[in-house]
């Protein structure tokens, strides 16, 4: 086996926003750093596509404000462009469309609810804004929802709201405290539709760690995480040469980390792996030539998973005036029909925007990504993954699955932040 000594470099495995913002974090504190990406270019989930001018995210995307990757990402002066969604559209019920109740003038008007019902939901909202989700206990969303809400239109507008915070549409495993933690931050801070995509943000993250020193290989695929008597040795790289190095951060999911670690028995990373509960999604990504229906911005499923959002109206993504619009189906964490799920998102834009098909300049369905390797669920049974690997010495993992309080893209900074600086103490 070729040696290449990396001088005491860190080798991070993984070039999505993980391996990314690690890679920043430990170029900032000085240390030598080399990035491992199999892909040709970096990014992960969190590319972009070009297609006939319009930039489409993997799936509709967007940042939570002041959350962790919002904040890491000011530290290290990147501001996106963008603007943030209006709380008001339509929601789907029983194949129709109606208001939603976003604004006290829509909820006296909505038909969707009784007055027992917008009462319950008025209240709710307010609530929500101030509840403590460490206050609540280890339950499901459904059972705390169900133990509190009496009205089921208001536990549909509830669970139809949670899907759009957490992506996740598995309500009888999430913990509530998290989800309910997640929805508040969302109503309060707001997210924001990126201009240029995430790509733009990947771009910069990329840009910037290069600048402070570190060294990104693209198409570099690390085939194994070598360790000798408890303690990280290197990384050995597909082409069979090896990376000497005393820590390893591995920002790929929990079962890519383990099988570059050829199966070892190694507990915890098995533990993570094994109790992981994903959520995923099929995506339907279009670019309109026009809108159809031209007042109807944001429509989201109340009695099916699915929702649709213009997100040329709150960012710039293409220049030739194409409308960019995300359709998506929270498929859960269980196996899904693709071709049963691109017609019920194609009924969908039917539903929210009839004649799509005629003004359609470019579209990409994605049948099953998955949104998020692991997330808050009462099926843990021990503490969140990471920041290091309690069974090797030198060894931590970040990603998506490894937050602690946080989700989504979220859970891939703070984790890099706390895999960084566990390696640099
Ligand atoms: C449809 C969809 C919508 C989403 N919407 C939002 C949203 O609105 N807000 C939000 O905050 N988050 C959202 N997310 C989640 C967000 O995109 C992800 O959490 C984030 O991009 C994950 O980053 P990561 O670095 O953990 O993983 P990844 O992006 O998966 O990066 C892992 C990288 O490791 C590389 N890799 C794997 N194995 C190896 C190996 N052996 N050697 C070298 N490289 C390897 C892969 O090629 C990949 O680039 C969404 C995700 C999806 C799919």
């Amino acid at each position: 086996m070729k040696s290449n000594h990396a001088n005491g470099s860190t080798v991070i495995i993984g070039g999505g926003l993980a391996g990314l913002v690690a890679a920043n974090e430990l170029a900032d504190a000085g240390r030598p750093v080399i990035l491992l990406e199999k892909a040709s270019r970096a990014g992960g989930r969190a590319q972009s596509a070009v297609k006939n001018g319009a930039t489409l995210n993997f799936g509709g995307h967007a940042l939570y404000r002041d959350g962790a990757l919002d904040r890491a990402l000011k530290r290290y002066g990147i501001r996106p462009s963008g603007s943030s969604p209006a709380a008001s559209g339509f929601a789907i019920w029983r194949g129709a469309l109606a208001a939603l109740p976003g604004d006290p003038l829509k909820l006296a008007a909505s038909r969707l609810l009784s007055w027992p019902g917008k009462i319950e939901l008025a209240r709710f909202m307010t609530r929500l804004r101030r509840i403590d989700g460490d206050a609540i206990p280890r339950v499901s969303l459904r059972e705390w929802a169900e133990s509190t809400i009496r009205e089921p239109m208001v536990r549909h507008l509830l669970y139809a709201l949670n899907r759009t915070a957490t992506y996740s549409a598995d309500i009888d495993s999430q913990l509530a405290g998290a989800a309910l933690r997640q929805l508040r931050q969302a109503l309060t801070s707001n997210v924001l539709y990126v201009d240029g995509g995430w790509q733009s943000i990947v771009d910069r993250l990329r840009e910037r760690a290069v600048r402070a020193g570190a060294d990104i290989r693209t198409e570099s695929p690390a085939a194994a995480i070598l360790h000798e008597s408890g303690r990280i040795a290197g990384v050995r790289l597909a082409d069979g040469s090896r990376l000497d190095a005393p820590g390893v951060i591995a920002a790929v999911p929990p079962a890519e980390t383990l099988r570059l670690l050829q199966d070892a028995a190694i507990p915890s990373l098995r533990r993570w792996r094994d109790e992981a509960l994903p959520s995923t999604a099929a995506c339907l990504d279009l670019a309109l030539k026009r809108l159809p229906a031209g007042n109807r911005h944001f429509a989201l499923g109340l009695d099916q998973p699915v929702y649709v959002s213009n997100h040329s109206r709150y960012a710039k993504l293409s220049d030739n005036g194409t409308i960019v619009v995300h359709a998506m189906k929270y498929t859960g964490s269980g196996s899904t029909d693709p071709d049963a799920d691109l017609r019920q998102l194609e009924l969908t834009m039917d539903l929210v925007q009839p004649g799509w098909r005629q003004e359609t300049a470019a579209r990409q369905f994605l049948p099953h990504l998955t949104v998020v390797h692991d997330q808050p669920h009462i099926g843990r049974s021990g503490p969140p993954p990471g920041p290091e690997v309690p069974e090797l010495a030198g060894l931590y993992v970040a990603g998506d699955w490894a937050g602690h309080r946080e989700m989504l893209a979220d859970a891939a900074a703070a984790s890099a932040q706390r895999a960084a600086a566990r390696l640099v103490q």
